[in-house]
């Protein structure tokens, strides 16, 4: 009975990770969508455009490096392509958007990861 109970509270447990991951993969997509449709399609740095299979190397990029930190009129966000974005972290080390390119298929933990990036960052900052 008692075990019963210890995997009834695991499969809870799980399912609610499960939901947190899903949830945060739906909002990632939707910002990427609506920033799409607010913005011009063309990287912020370089001013290359962007179109049709090319356009999933344009991603979002977070200014203040909050994921959480969504604005309807989109000022948080910046349209930058893969390079650029990769040089504009790379000068804290902080990446924040591979999760931003999350493959359709179950990619387990990568989605839990990611919440410690920021983590990081704000931790080396307070030094
Ligand atoms: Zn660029
Ligand atoms: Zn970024």
């Amino acid at each position: 009975m008692a075990s019963k109970q210890t995997d009834s509270k695991r499969d809870n447990q799980n399912r609610i990770v499960e939901e947190a991951r899903q949830s945060r993969i739906q909002q990632e997509k939707s910002y990427r969508e609506r920033a799409l449709k607010l913005f011009p399609w063309v990287c912020g740095r370089c001013a290359r455009e962007f179109s049709g299979k090319k356009l999933r190397e344009l991603t979002v990029h977070h200014k203040d490096h909050n994921h959480d930190n969504n604005p309807p009129d989109g000022s948080n966000w910046e349209l930058l392509c893969i390079y650029c974005h990769d040089n504009e972290h790379s000068r804290d080390e902080v990446s924040d958007w591979y999760a931003e390119d999350t493959p359709d298929t179950d990619t387990s933990s990568q989605g839990l990861d990611m919440p410690f990036a920021g983590l990081e960052k704000l931790l080396k900052n307070k030094k």
